[in-house]
């Protein structure tokens, strides 16, 4: 079992670890800064160190309940190897500041026109979220919801992460009228959920990573959105500041 220490702290970047498992093209720690793919975010790369070597991990995936770091790189570590892990951190603070601006998009959809996310993929470059029923969104809606999302983004709203209880986090989202689309997919074997507030505006059970402070999202421009059928829109949107090559389809 591997301690997920980035549910805990979002900003650690490097951290040691002990190995525990090694395949031929994973290895498995005692404790593990990277991310792995999963709930729409995309999953941290980076590089894992011994004193003798250096091997590049490019996917962590959760398999069999497992936390598998994946790598192309020759393993030479010994089975009980410490060893130092070192995310692309601009890479993973992208995906923070993603993560937070959706949250706040999907709640202002709620709010304001009436529509529950029903998925996301949050990835630099091809972040979108999937809302319903949403048959329209023309440019007028689409201008009102991007100026209202960045009014939200700029008021530098405190973005927290809280262990709850289960009933205890079920009754705190449900009595706020937060989404809880996402605390029914939570398996029942779950009995601590970890709920992410950003200021008074929203909260919801999610085991991604986020910025602590909307501020760090700067503003966000909303791409182009397209129908996906019964009744769900597909709508992309991109950090004002994005360095990276966007994906040419979605703007
Ligand atoms: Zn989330």
């Amino acid at each position: 079992m591997t301690d997920l220490l980035y549910m805990r702290n979002n900003y650690l970047r490097d951290f040691d670890a002990k190995v525990i498992r090694i395949d031929e093209d994973f290895v498995v720690l005692d404790r593990t800064a990277f991310y792995p793919l999963g709930g729409g975010q995309t999953s941290d790369k980076g590089f894992l160190n011994d004193e003798a070597s250096r091997i590049a991990i490019h996917e962590v995936r959760k398999v069999e309940g497992e936390i598998r770091h994946f790598t192309s790189d020759h393993i030479t570590f010994a089975s009980v190897a410490n060893v130092h892990g070192e995310l692309d951190w601009a890479h993973r603070y992208e995906c923070m500041r993603f993560h937070t601006a959706q949250h706040v998009l999907s709640r202002y959809l709620q709010l304001n026109y009436g529509v529950e996310t029903v998925g996301n993929i949050i990835t630099p470059g091809k972040s979108r979220a999937d809302y319903a029923p949403l048959d329209d969104f023309g440019n007028e809606m689409k201008a009102e919801v991007e100026a209202g999302v960045n009014a939200l983004l700029t008021q530098n709203l405190e973005v927290e992460t809280r262990f709850m209880e289960r009933k205890e986090a079920i009754k705190f989202l449900k009595d706020k009228d937060y989404q809880t689309r996402y605390l029914e997919m939570v398996p029942e074997s779950v009995r601590e959920f970890r709920v992410l507030i950003v200021g008074d505006y929203d909260a919801s059970s999610c085991a991604g990573t986020h910025v602590s402070n909307t501020s760090e999202v700067g503003t966000i421009a909303i791409g182009k959105s397209t129908n996906v059928g019964a009744g769900k829109r597909r709508i992309y949107f991109r950090l004002w500041d994005e360095p990276h090559q966007l994906a040419a389809n979605s703007f």
